[in-house]
């Protein structure tokens, strides 16, 4: 059977020390996993829990380490605002995982931005509408190359530093240990909604102080051990 449209590109990230590339299949979000962050966005942290979203594949613009990395401003909105976030990238997949599982099913971590139209989102907010013109929309998802698991490295990233600069000026720095649900119970909590599968990305929230990035600015967002991106805002 023919195509009769061409075949929109499927998105790679990189693995690191591999010649293996990661194929991104969906790209869950988590909403509010750390406290501070749930604060400033005018929630309480105690009686609103963390819930799911998802961007679009085609959101993820792969972002290679300690280089620059060009996002467009994006259309219909003026408040483009950054969320620095530990992605974690699944090796299998499954429904109803048990904590073990869901360990188990991580294949390997990166570092990512959630970038948000924080403008649409909140008037999608105000009317109870869905988050998708605030949350998945065309380079939304800058995301670095993919780290390994290894027992070490997990063990590390449990209380790695996670913080974004904008033009050399620290915004956002936290503390992966401040996630309100660990890497392992967003992924079973996850896994109960809806049956994962190898090559999903998890992006599992931003701590507080997110704000807006204008044509020109450069953030530079890391996870400690997972190296660090640098992405442009252009016009
Ligand atoms: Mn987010």
């Amino acid at each position: 059977m023919k195509n009769i449209v061409s075949e929109q590109a499927r998105v790679y990230l990189p693995v690191v020390d591999s010649d293996q590339v990661f194929p991104v299949g969906r790209v869950y979000c988590v909403g509010r996993n750390y406290a501070e962050h749930a604060r400033e966005m005018g929630d309480d942290p105690d009686r609103d829990p963390p819930f799911f979203f998802a961007k679009d594949a085609s959101c993820v613009v792969p972002a290679a380490l300690s280089q620059t990395t060009n996002i467009a401003y994006p259309m219909a909105s003026t408040q483009f605002e950054y969320e620095v976030e530990l992605v974690v990238a699944l090796g299998k997949g499954g429904k109803n995982l048990t904590l073990e599982q869901a360990a188990e099913a991580v294949l390997g971590y990166a570092v990512g931005l959630d970038m948000t139209r924080r403008d649409l989102q909140g008037q999608a907010k105000k009317k109870g509408r869905p988050w998708e013109v605030g949350k998945s929309f065309d380079e939304s998802a800058p995301v670095g190359p993919v780290f390994l698991k290894t027992d070490t490295l997990t063990k590390h990233l449990a209380d790695a530093n996670i913080g974004l600069k904008v033009n050399d000026e620290l915004k956002q720095k936290s503390r992966i240990s401040n996630l309100t649900w660990s890497i392992e119970e967003v992924i079973c909590k996850l896994s109960d909604v809806f049956e994962l599968r190898a090559g999903d990305l998890i992006m599992t929230g931003t701590p507080e102080n997110v704000g807006p990035v204008l044509v020109g600015d450069e953030m530079l967002a890391w996870v400690e051990h997972l190296g660090d991106i640098r992405i442009k805002v252009t016009d």
